[in-house]
């Protein structure tokens, strides 16, 4: 069996209804660059994937001229009505470069905040024995939850708790979600109404593992979440310009 690469798919045919922007969110602006091309930069930092695939909603020209001039990047338009129907088409969109055992990473637009450590941290679950004894298993990031968590039910004129969740147990999706691309797709087409990759392989009984994320790799959905991004980015440029400019010295 040849050594396993990396590629990854970015669903981006959404339209973002919740931040009520009037453009698709991923189109915004943070620091500097809309929130996809962050994304997309975030992906680019890892050497090691060897391709991203972007997927934007039918007759959607825009991300293509945020990323022009990305080697490894390609752009599909063939996004569906669902975010299962945009990662299922990302990876038709990688064609036979993929091979069943190759990994998929399957980040979403609108995490502009994903660092190097993250990808690196996935990258090391993918080279570790169990993944390497378990050909089904697969990982994605997470935040173990700080919080007490309570499970609600609907109240009579408010939501009620209906119990107490141990927390030492509960974890925050995030993404990349990082799983072997024959599983993963058989694992999508059987299960259609999943909301993330992690669902449609736990569905399917594989083995799905949590890489501890990142709290700055948090997805923008309301218009609080864009001005604390802005927040994380801008200080990320900062600290960017300082590094260039101690190497050019
Ligand atoms: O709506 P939500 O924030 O959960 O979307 C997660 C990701 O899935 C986003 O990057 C969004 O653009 C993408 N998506 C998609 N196709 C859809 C719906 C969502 O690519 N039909």
């Amino acid at each position: 069996m040849h050594e396993s690469r990396y590629f990854a798919v970015i669903p981006a045919a959404g339209v973002g209804a919740r931040l009520g922007a009037g453009l698709p969110k991923q189109y915004l602006e943070i620091a500097g660059k809309p929130i996809l091309r962050w994304a997309v930069d975030a992906l680019c930092a890892a050497p090691w994937i060897e391709r991203i695939v972007v997927v934007v909603a039918p007759g959607d020209s825009v991300a293509c001229g945020l990323l022009r001039g990305l080697q490894q990047v390609r752009v599909s338009d063939e996004g569906g009505a669902t975010r299962r129907d945009s990662v299922l088409a990302g990876m038709c969109a990688l064609g036979p470069l993929a091979a069943a055992q190759d990994w998929i990473l399957v980040h979403d637009a609108a995490r502009p905040g994903l660092g190097i450590r993250e990808l690196e941290a996935l990258r090391a679950f993918a080279e570790s024995p169990v993944a390497r004894a378990t050909p089904e298993a697969g990982a994605l990031l997470g935040l173990q939850a700080t919080d007490t968590i309570k499970r609600a039910v609907p109240g009579v004129g408010a939501v009620r708790v209906a119990e107490t969740i141990p927390r030492d147990r509960v974890w925050m999706a995030q993404t990349p979600q990082m799983f072997r691309a024959g599983v993963l797709r058989t694992a999508l087409e059987h299960h259609p109404d999943v909301t993330d990759e992690a669902a449609a392989m736990e569905a399917s009984g594989h083995p799905v593992h949590l890489v501890p994320g990142s709290r700055t790799n948090f997805k923008v959905t309301e218009a609080l979440d864009l001005d604390l991004m802005r927040a994380v980015l801008a200080n990320r440029s900062a600290t960017e310009s300082v590094d260039k400019g101690a190497l050019q010295q």
